[in-house]
Order: structure tokens, then C-alpha cells, then sequence
């Protein structure tokens, strides 16, 4: 079986991250492709307060920091390069990548998920002209200013409450009459002095003139529309899997298009693996996504003696 790699895993976040590093100790000959710089959503937290180990809070980029030179030091290869796709011939998987076609018996997709958008007018025109989906990348750009977080899930009170801590003025609107979020993190968000819920309320549309000057917000429940006066608009409504580099795989996905895997990560397709915020998981934190990772390189390396009539039965 001649190919270029072991294992090759598709991004550098913390489930791909934590993959390479437990492949790599396994010996495997292993490859890790980031279109960006490692360290994934861990890159941009502001301070993470619930990753085992660390009781102090720790910024996310120092935690990515630890990943990446932990993977390394086992012996993984990281390489800047973007995966366009992902074929299956025979018992081999090829990659096509702006680095040229890769070959591997054993693939990890660790692509994590991206941002979703509210979809309102005026979102595409001020995006970074105060609408944003980072509140630690952008948030101080609007220090003391009145600011609007739309979302209520773990990720917009987790913001919300960081952008508290930079305005008195943060209003939080959210669709419905309750936090999806955590107890614990909706609990904190709604007692901040700094944070008005506005339960009902959607963001419609986004004025201004050259930046960001107001929202148009409907209370859902009364049918009422109003406009409010902030200068920041920042939306965090959830994710949507980044699963292009499959395409041409017949993987099985969930209705809302996140990777099945069983519970060794692997797909329906022998040797593909999936693992972190692309894959189908009842719930989505740095923690599960490293022992995703951990799982995933101990089970291609399983399959790779399988392969090789090496497995230990
Ligand atoms: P999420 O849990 O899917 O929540 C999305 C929120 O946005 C929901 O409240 C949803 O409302 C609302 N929403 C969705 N579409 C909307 C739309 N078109 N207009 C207005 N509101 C809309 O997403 P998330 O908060 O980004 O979290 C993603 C995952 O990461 C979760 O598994 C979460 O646990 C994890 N996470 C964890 C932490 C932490 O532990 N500290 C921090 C961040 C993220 P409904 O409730 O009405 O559906």
C-alpha cells in the first residue's frame, strides 16, 4: 500500500489539532492541512474558564498555542494548504490541495463549522463596518458604545457577556422567551447589569450610513416594529458545518448536514473519519473536540493495521 501519508486530517482546530498529536505518538506518519492558521474557534475566545486542567481562565489563543507545539512536538507535519477535495480509490483516499494531490489510507475531517448569518438587510453592507461574528476580534473597536448581540444560544450570551465587560450598554435580542444556552452561562448573562434582554426580538434590518447607525427590531409576540440606535451589531445564531471537502464522498450527514459517525468517529466510508463541530454531537465544547480527535487517530491507526494484516484480534 504506497502512499504519502498515514493519516492526513483536514483542519486545525482543536479536534484536528488533538488528532495529529495522538496519531503522530502512534507512530502514524501524519500530515496536518490548514487553509489559516491553527488553532480554530479556540483562536478567538476570549477566555476559556471550563477546559480540564485550567482553573484559572486562559486565553483561547494560548490554549491553540499548546495544541499546535504538542502536536508538533510528537512529530506531526502542519502544512498551510486548503483542500479542495476528497476521492476514495481502492483502498486509498486522495486529496486534491493547493500543495498537489496527497494520498492516504486514513483521513480525519476536522473542517469545524462556521458562522450562520441573520440574512437581514444591511448585514452584507456593514459587515465590518460594525456587524460582526467575533466579539473578541471586534468588540473593542466600540468600547463604551451601545451595542446589539442577536442569539441565544451557549455562543451569544458567552459574547454578550464579554462585550459587557467593555460597554454598560449591550443589547441582547433573541427570538424567542428563553435562553438556549447553558443554565449556568444564561443564568450570569441575565444577571449583568451591563446586558438588556429583550426576549421576542428579531433583528429585521441594519441601518446606517457608511457604518452601522441602528437596527429595525420586531417584537415577534406583539407585532410591533421599532428601530434602536447602536453603533455594533453582533450575531451569533448558530453554525453551519463545512463539509464541502466531501462532496464528492457519498458521507452520511444529519438533516442539518453534520457528519454521522459511529462511535470510533468513522463515517459510513471505511477509513474517513470525522470529528469536533463538524461532526453530528450532542454537544459542542473544546474538550469533546479534543477527545473526538484522540479517538479518531487511535481508530485510523487501528484500521491502517487492519489494512495492513497487522491488527492485534
Ligand atoms: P446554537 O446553540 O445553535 O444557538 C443558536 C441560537 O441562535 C439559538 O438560540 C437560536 O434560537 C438562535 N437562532 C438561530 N437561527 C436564528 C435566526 N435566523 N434568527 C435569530 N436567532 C436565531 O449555536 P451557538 O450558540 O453558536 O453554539 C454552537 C455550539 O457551540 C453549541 O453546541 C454550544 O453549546 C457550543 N458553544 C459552547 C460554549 C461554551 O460552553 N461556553 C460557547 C460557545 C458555543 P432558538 O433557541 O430559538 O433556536
Amino acid at each position: 500500500m504506497e502512499a504519502d501519508r498515514d493519516v492526513i486530517i483536514i483542519g486545525a482546530g482543536a479536534a484536528g489539532l488533538t488528532a495529529a498529536q495522538y496519531a503522530a505518538r502512534a507512530n502514524l506518519n501524519t500530515l496536518l492541512l490548514e487553509e489559516l492558521a491553527p488553532g480554530g474557534q479556540c483562536l478567538i475566545i476570549d477566555n476559556l474558564e471550563n477546559y480540564p486542567g485550567f482553573p484559572d481562565p486562559l486565553p483561547g489563543i494560548e490554549l491553540s498555542q499548546k495544541f499546535e507545539e504538542q502536536a508538533r512536538n510528537f512529530g506531526a507535519e502542519i502544512l498551510t494548504s486548503s483542500v479542495q477535495s476528497v476521492s476514495k480509490h481502492g483502498k486509498l483516499f486522495t486529496l486534491d490541495t493547493d500543495s498537489g494531490p496527497l494520498t492516504a489510507p486514513t483521513v480525519i475531517v476536522a473542517t469545524g463549522a462556521k458562522h450562520k448569518k441573520l440574512g437581514i438587510p444591511g448585514e452584507e453592507q456593514f459587515s465590518g463596518r460594525g456587524v460582526s461574528y467575533c466579539a473578541t476580534c471586534d468588540g473593542p473597536f466600540f468600547k463604551g458604545k451601545r451595542m446589539l448581540v442577536a442569539g441565544g444560544g451557549d455562543a451569544a450570551c458567552d459574547e454578550a457577556m464579554f462585550l459587557a465587560k467593555l460597554t454598560d450598554q449591550v443589547i441582547m435580542v433573541h427570538r424567542r422567551d428563553r435562553f438556549r444556552a447553558q443554565r449556568a452561562l444564561a443564568e450570569r448573562t441575565l444577571k449583568n447589569p451591563n446586558i438588556e434582554v429583550r426576549w421576542n426580538t428579531e433583528a429585521k434590518a441594519i441601518k446606517g450610513d457608511g457604518k452601522v447607525e441602528g437596527v429595525v427590531l420586531l417584537r415577534n409576540d406583539k407585532n410591533e416594529t421599532y428601530e434602536e440606535k447602536v453603533e455594533a451589531v453582533f450575531v451569533f445564531i448558530g453554525s453551519i458545518p463545512q463539509t464541502q471537502v466531501v462532496k464528492n464522498l457519498e458521507v452520511k450527514m444529519d438533516e442539518a448536514g453534520y457528519i454521522v459517525t459511529n462511535q470510533r468517529m468513522e463515517t459510513n466510508i471505511p477509513g474517513l473519519y470525522a470529528v469536533g463541530d463538524v461532526r453530528a454531537t450532542p454537544f459542542r465544547q473544546l474538550v469533546v473536540a479534543a477527545g473526538e480527535g484522540a479517538i479518531a487517530a487511535h481508530a485510523a491507526a487501528q484500521h491502517i493495521d487492519e489494512l495492513k494484516g497487522e491488527a492485534y484480534v
